[in-house]
């Protein structure tokens, strides 16, 4: 097929998937302008901000079990055996490489481009001041760095307290410690995966309350500060989609020169499907099988490597979430006028690759992890509220973009390690003639 068509094709089905929310979103936007002319604004004004902040609350909810369980089953799985062990040491060190690369493309995006500009009008001044003291706060405790390292490690009051930075890094420590006691750790894994394939459930029937969600916070924006804001959310759309064609366009080609023999464009052509369905549904969980059968059914990728690393890579491996995330965050600041030093951004990069990670394959997943580098900046969803009602409104535009990055990269770092492994079949990628149907 064409790659006009192709791209025809993923618009089409992008609409056709997600035509609940773009309803949303338009009917968000003609009740917040109805709203505006109402003489009882007020009342509506508050009605719609209760229900979308039930919304973000909800969201909330799952965070801390979702964001524990998927990265216990992830880096446990890791461990078990010792061929599986290699490939899985190759494995972080590829998504590692890629992570920190869409971390500093996105950084270097925001900071030059300022997205947050155009949002800053919209932030009452008294909240913005709030904002800004609070960082400062976190800022100024960095004269004892040591104490913020101290900080993140986990006592008894941290998960009482819901502090998010020290009980990820007890999980990760507790995950990795379980990856190597052997088979001793099944039932502990498996409680977790239940509880895992739980919360999943429970984000599925929250995200059903994404279209009522979505209409109200639109409609609550808008009603609160004109049509405009959505345009203003231009540049933030603008860079978000910059920073992804860097990633697929000029990142993993390079990655794939340098470490296999790898043609990108022959693994794109083969993986056009599943990049097409990542786009469609938002979800690289959903797209799991269709990205294993491009794979395993044209990109010659063995079923070994496939099946070990595609899983992993759709539940703990979204570099276009950490780009996104990234972007998101520096515009949430920019807009509130906090000033941003050097290590703050650091921070934020290294929360962003931590917090991706800890993102569910799903829509919005990425959203509700964003919340882990709020925190780590000494922010809670409150405090920034004004903010983040404006870019969830559009949320799902550019989470369809940052899927297909998330989608591509697993089938890239899968076609590396089965290159270095030899288990890579040239021929059947070369050879578009003998590639079978997947979807
Ligand atoms: N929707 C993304 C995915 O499934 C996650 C995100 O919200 O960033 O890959």
């Amino acid at each position: 097929m064409k790659i006009h068509w192709q791209i025809l094709v993923a618009l089409g089905l992008g609409v056709k998937r997600h035509w609940h929310i773009i309803f949303a979103l338009i009917a968000g936007v003609v009740m917040g302008l109805i709203v505006q002319t109402l003489d009882n604004k007020e009342v509506w004004i508050n009605i719609l901000g209760f229900v979308g902040q039930a919304f973000i609350r909800l969201i909330q909810m799952v965070v801390i079990p979702l964001v524990a369980s998927a990265i216990i089953v992830g880096i446990a799985s890791l461990g078990d055996s010792k061929q599986l062990g290699k490939i899985g040491m190759k494995m972080v060190l590829y998504y590692t490489l890629i992570t920190i690369m869409a971390v500093v493309i996105g950084s270097t995006l925001a900071l030059s481009i300022n997205p947050g500009k155009n949002i800053q009008k919209f932030i009452s001044h008294q909240q913005a001041v709030e904002v800004q003291q609070q960082v400062q706060v976190m800022q100024d405790d960095r004269s004892n760095l040591g104490q913020i390292y101290l900080n993140m490690i986990p006592n008894a009051s941290s998960l009482a307290k819901g502090e998010l930075a020290p009980i990820l890094l007890f999980v990760i420590v507790f995950a990795l410690a379980l990856a190597t006691i052997g088979e001793i750790n099944r039932p502990v894994v498996s409680f977790f995966e239940s509880i895992f394939a739980a919360t999943m459930k429970i984000t599925d029937w929250i995200m059903w309350a994404a279209t009522p969600g979505v209409f109200a916070l639109t409609a609550y924006s808008v009603a609160i500060s004109g049509i405009k804001v959505l345009f203003d959310t231009r540049f933030y759309i603008l860079t978000v989609i910059v920073g992804l064609l860097i990633q697929l366009f000029i990142v993993y080609p390079l990655i794939l020169r340098i470490f296999s023999k790898v043609n990108f464009k022959s693994l794109y052509r083969a993986i056009a499907e599943a990049m097409m369905v990542a786009f469609g549904t938002a979800s690289s969980s959903a797209t799991l099988p269709v990205t294993i059968a491009c794979c395993e059914r044209r990109a010659g990728i063995s079923s070994k490597i496939c099946s070990f690393v595609l899983p992993l890579g759709a539940t703990m491996h979204m570099d276009g979430t950490a780009l996104f995330q990234t972007i998101a965050v520096i515009t949430l600041c920019q807009a509130y006028g906090v000033p941003l030093d050097i290590f703050s951004v650091i921070q934020i990069c290294i929360l962003a690759a931590i917090a991706s990670c800890a993102a569910a394959g799903i829509p919005s997943g990425g959203w509700i992890s964003m919340i882990l580098i709020l925190s780590g900046l000494g922010l809670s969803l409150d405090q920034v509220g004004q903010g983040f009602t404006f870019l969830f409104a559009i949320d799902r535009i550019v989470d369809m973009f940052r899927t297909v990055p998330n989608v591509t990269s697993d089938a890239v770092v899968a076609s590396v390690i089965a290159s270095n492994e030899g288990e890579l079949d040239y021929d059947l990628l070369g050879n578009q003639e003998v590639w079978k149907e997947v979807v």
